[in-house]
């Protein structure tokens, strides 16, 4: 019955892990919180929230979830990232923590707390067309940009001033911004379609 009600993980090492679980219940999945290995291997999709990516970071390494996580990914697991999970999924950091590692898979490089303090936190609206007609409503946090696109990868989403904030690439999908805090479902139903497919 996966393809009914996919079983799909929120990575719940550090981060807004309860809000994911909450939006993809509602949307009909079957939404557990990951933190081992043998949890990470029953999923047919994984979350990766927003939060802290260089604590993140350092909790899989520690946790030994690090290289399940890279296998996942190359192995072609769906995956949304927001926020720090946006970072983690990225193939290039910049302005990491000395040391920051990510996973890896999306073609892309990722600048953390790019918007500046002035900045820190804002919200604003998005045309998504992907996604529909009506503008995304968007929450950014402390939030990274996307500061190239590498060829693997296609941007979704950009801000008035052009900087990428949405991006996809095959199986795995990241913003910037936090969908699970406003209420905006439509990209957790993009991400359940690609499970769906996936399964
Ligand atoms: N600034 C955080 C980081 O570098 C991300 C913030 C967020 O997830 N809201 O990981």
């Amino acid at each position: 019955m996966t393809a009914v009600r996919p079983h799909v993980g929120v990575l719940a090492l550090q981060g807004d892990f309860r809000e994911h679980i909450a939006v993809l219940t509602s949307l009909g999945a079957d939404a557990v919180a990951v933190r081992r290995p043998e949890e990470l291997a029953r999923v047919d999709g994984l979350v990766i929230p927003g939060g802290e990516s260089s604590v993140m970071d350092k909790l899989s390494r520690t946790f030994g979830l690090a290289e399940p996580l890279k296998d996942a990914i190359a192995g072609g697991l769906p995956v949304y990232g927001t926020c720090a999970g946006l970072i983690m999924l990225a193939d290039t950091v910049l302005d990491g923590i000395r040391g920051q590692q990510s996973l890896g898979g999306l073609d892309v490089a990722v600048r953390r707390n790019a918007f500046g303090s002035q900045l820190d936190s804002f919200e604003t609206d998005l045309d998504i067309p992907a996604l529909g007609d009506e503008p995304v409503h968007a929450v950014f946090i402390r939030a990274p940009i996307v500061e190239s696109v590498g060829e693997k990868a296609t941007a979704l989403a950009s801000v008035a001033d052009g900087r990428v904030v949405a991006v996809e690439q095959g199986n795995l999908l990241g913003t910037s911004f936090h969908p699970e805090i406003t209420g905006e479902l439509r990209f957790h139903e993009y991400f359940l379609s690609k499970v769906r497919a996936a399964a």
